[in-house]
Formats: C-alpha cells, sequence, structure tokens
C-alpha cells in the first residue's frame, strides 16, 4: 500500500501548492508530514530536525497558510504588523530561511523581510518600516531594532526558534529572553532544535506550553554513516583527479557539485566524450530539462549528474552512494545540504571534496560549522610521459603513468589504489571498455599523500 502523503494532502492553499510546484517539492518531508498539521492545530512544537530535513518549509509553510486570511494589498504600513518571528542563530541561516519564506510566498501578498547583524542598521529600518508580516532576525539586531523603535513585536502570533541549539551555544540566551518579553503571551511557538540537550529541555519548558514534541532521523553530513574526505588539488588538475575517481569508485551513481552553471555544462559535457552517462541540471535548463535529467539519474541511465546548489535545491533522492564537490561552497551550510544528500535513513555514503588552495579558506570555515577536521589528502597529477605534441587535446583523457611514476605511487587509498583501466567489473559509472582493437589512451597518474 502507499501511503505517501503529498502537499495537496496537508491543507495547504492553491497559491502555496503552486509555488512548492515550481520549486520542485513533490513530497514533504518527514519532519513537514509531520510538523505541518501539528502546527495547523495552533499547537506549540518542539522539533529535532537538522539542516537537510527540510525543517525550513516543515515551520513555513503552515506559517503561510495561517497568515494567509491577514494578507493584503494595502501600501499602509498599519496593514503589515510582524506577524511572525524567525529567529535564526546566523546570517547565513537567516538568508536562506527568508529566501525559502519568499519562494514559498511568492503567490501571496505576504512581506518578509531579513535582519541580522554586520551591515550598517539604517540599510533595513526603511525596510522594516513599510511593514511585514514575516521578520527573520539574528536576536542581536533584532534587539538594536527594538530600541531604535523601528520595528513593533505586540502582534506576533507565531515565534520560530531555529536552531535553538546553536543559539544557546552562541550566548543568545540573554537576548531572546529579552525579546520574547516583549511578545504577547497568546502566541504559538515553535522550537527547532538538532539536539535535545538539558538546556534545550529547559528552553522548551520556559518559552513553549505543551508542545507536541517530534523528532526525525538525523540526514545531514556530519551523520556517522557518510564518510568525508578532502584530496587537496590544483584548480586546473581537478578533471583528471574527478575521473580517475570515477573510474576507481565502487560507487553506481554520484552527485557532483560544481559553483557555477557553466563548469556544471562543461564538466557534463567533457565526461559524455569520456563515455560516462553524465548530465548537468542548472539555473539556464528549463524545468523540464531539469525534471528529466533528475528522472534518468533516478532511474539509473545517468551516471553522473552534475548540479550546482541552486539546481539541486529540492532533489529527492534515495540511496545515492556518494556526493563529490568538484568545488567547495563559499557558504558553510551549503556544504552540510550537498553532502546531507548521501547518507540517508541510514544508509552508508561517501562524500568527497576537491579543494584547491584558493579554497582552503571556505574548508576551514565548513570544518568549524561541523565542528571537526575533515581527512585530507593530497591528489597530485604526474605530469605524463608523452611528448607534448602527443599529448590529447580533450583534457579529460587520462595521461600516461611514466614506470618511474608507477613505482613511486604510493596506493595506500582505495579510491586511487585501482588501476585505472576499464576493469573487469563495469558499473555504470564507468565508460564502457574500449573495444580490442582500439589504441588505448593513456591512464591517470595520481600521487597521493599524505599533508605533512
Ligand atoms: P532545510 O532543512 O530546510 O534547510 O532544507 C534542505 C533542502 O531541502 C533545501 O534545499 C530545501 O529546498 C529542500 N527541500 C525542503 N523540503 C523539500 C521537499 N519536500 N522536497 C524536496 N526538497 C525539499
Amino acid at each position: 500500500m502507499n501511503t505517501t502523503i503529498s502537499f495537496a494532502d496537508l491543507s495547504l492553499a492553491p497559491e502555496i501548492l503552486k509555488a512548492l510546484g515550481e520549486s520542485g517539492y513533490i513530497t514533504p518531508t518527514p519532519v513537514q508530514a509531520q510538523a505541518i498539521p501539528i502546527v495547523l492545530a495552533n499547537n506549540d512544537l518542539m522539533a529535532g530536525a537538522q539542516t537537510g530535513t527540510g525543517k525550513t518549509a516543515a515551520f513555513a509553510l503552515p506559517m503561510l497558510q495561517k497568515l494567509l486570511p491577514h494578507a493584503s494589498s494595502s501600501t499602509s504600513p498599519a496593514r503589515h504588523p510582524v506577524r511572525a518571528l524567525i529567529l535564526v542563530p546566523t546570517r547565513e541561516l537567516a538568508i536562506q530561511v527568508e529566501e525559502s519564506v519568499r519562494t514559498y510566498a511568492l503567490y501571496t501578498k505576504l512581506r518578509s523581510l531579513v535582519v541580522f547583524g554586520g551591515v550598517d542598521i539604517r540599510t533595513q529600518t526603511p525596510h522594516l518600516k513599510t511593514g511585514v508580516e514575516i521578520l527573520v532576525a539574528t536576536p542581536g539586531r533584532l534587539l538594536d531594532h527594538i530600541e531604535q523603535k523601528s520595528v513593533l513585536l505586540n502582534q506576533v502570533q507565531m515565534l520560530v526558534l531555529d536552531e535553538a541549539d546553536r543559539m544557546l551555544d552562541m550566548g543568545f540566551m540573554p537576548a531572546l529572553k529579552r525579546i520574547l518579553a516583549l511578545l504577547p503571551k497568546q502566541r504559538q511557538t515553535l522550537m527547532f532544535s538538532a539536539t535535545f540537550s538539558n538546556e534545550i529541555k529547559k528552553l522548551s519548558e520556559e518559552f513553549l506550553t505543551s508542545p507536541a514534541l517530534i523528532e526525525v532521523a538525523r540526514s545531514n553530513a556530519t551523520a556517522e554513516n557518510v564518510t568525508q574526505k578532502v584530496y587537496l588539488v590544483e584548480q586546473a588538475d581537478k578533471h583528471v583527479v574527478l575521473a580517475g575517481l570515477l573510474r576507481g569508485s565502487d560507487a553506481t551513481q554520484a552527485l557532483v557539485f560544481t559553483k557555477t552553471k557553466l563548469t556544471a555544462s562543461r564538466l557534463a559535457k567533457q565526461l559524455q566524450r569520456d563515455g560516462v552517462a553524465a548530465d548537468a541540471i542548472h539555473g539556464d535548463k528549463t524545468q523540464l530539462e531539469r525534471i528529466q535529467a533528475l528522472d534518468a539519474f533516478k532511474q539509473g541511465r545517468v551516471a553522473v549528474l552534475i548540479a550546482t546548489d541552486v539546481a539541486a535545491r529540492g532533489l529527492d533522492i534515495d540511496q545515492l552512494p556518494m556526493v563529490i564537490n568538484y568545488e567547495i561552497p563559499s557558504a558553510a551550510e551549503d556544504y552540510v545540504h550537498r553532502i546531507g544528500r548521501t547518507g540517508r535513513a541510514g544508509a552508508s555514503g561517501k562524500a568527497i571534496s576537491l579543494v584547491s588552495p584558493e579554497e582552503e579558506k571556505y574548508l576551514k570555515e565548513i570544518e568549524k560549522l561541523i565542528k571537526h577536521e575533515i581527512e585530507k589528502e593530497h591528489a597530485v597529477v604526474a605530469q605524463p610521459a608523452v611528448k607534448a605534441s602527443a599529448r590529447p587535446r580533450n583534457e579529460y583523457h587520462e595521461r600516461k603513468v611514466s614506470p618511474a611514476v608507477a613505482a613511486k605511487k604510493s596506493g595506500h587509498d582505495p579510491w586511487f589504489d585501482r588501476p585505472y583501466e576499464p576493469s573487469g567489473s563495469v558499473t555504470s559509472i564507468n565508460p564502457p571498455a574500449q573495444p580490442a582493437n582500439k589504441p588505448k589512451t593513456g591512464v591517470a597518474a595520481l600521487l597521493v599523500r599524505r599533508p605533512s
């Protein structure tokens, strides 16, 4: 029996469903399926859910649904008081949450705004004064606005504390207390937290009234069942290393992330020329093209799907064995989103990142966010032992190993251990073996050593 519920089953208005459809959301994630009915029934909620589980829509969708009767096209600020307040620990999360709210609210007349510290407060004040129904804020900056009287919170009917555990870790408790004292007592409060520590329980007892409790399985990259690894590699050598990874992998499929649309399409074309069933999805592709590529990937007809962060939003793929960051994201949270796509539902997964010297600063941010160091190795691409004039023009063609290089190859890493020749067991990732009468191209030479 198919018990999968759809968004339409969750009593959401057509204008919200339309925006979800355009975002490529088909079925609610577990946290959404559980939280949305609870929130619509006006209960307080304490949810154990991490980034990557779809928690933002879990609170934003019922929020929009409940605020719809207040939507107004009037230009008077008085008709747009803050009715929902979403407090988050960081500016990155604030931006991301407000972007999601705005996407889901596209076909409603509800307004949203994000305010966070680190930028001139005067750039935010005029927007606040025009009136917004949904305000996403970091606690410190919100207090600044309260002091400057640029915002009133006496009509807030819904409060969301997102990533509450991180807010406590970051020392926001006094600020939260001050803000909460200014909100109407009669309101609905939702709290999302990755952990249920004693402090979080105390916080929920203090701020929430008989909350419903839900907890969804961890599905992000910090899960123990996802093996993370970094290969330090020059930008110009990344394509050779990627080809080696794909060839040497046991994985049947991989999702490869790039930063730009251009790199995504170029990479897909290069891999196709190498005989790999690859396709790219990015913002320049039509919705139909994206759906077709995704379907082909889900059905296994495409082995390597290359995506930008934007295009990967809404990708819902079960059992994805490997995620490769061809370029790591500059926003650390995106890393968590990206690699949260593997190792779902307890399955094991691999998350590999190719990091150039220019990207190492982003890697540090990522390690700070996930609170641990990722294992690193240098991937050095040996110079081909062929004459320059004889080198293949296609940069994806493999290079030849000189005997000396082959002897030096340290070979401790399972990814690089295998000979880079089509193996007997061709997986769907590997290009088809070359016909016997066709001359073989060279093989990629990778020297791998641990960073000193
Ligand atoms: P979050 O945990 O809210 O940060 O969401 C993680 C990612 O999942 C975001 O990129 C969302 O756009 C995406 N997402 C959220 N809900 C769904 C859904 N029901 N179907 C597909 N993707 C979703």
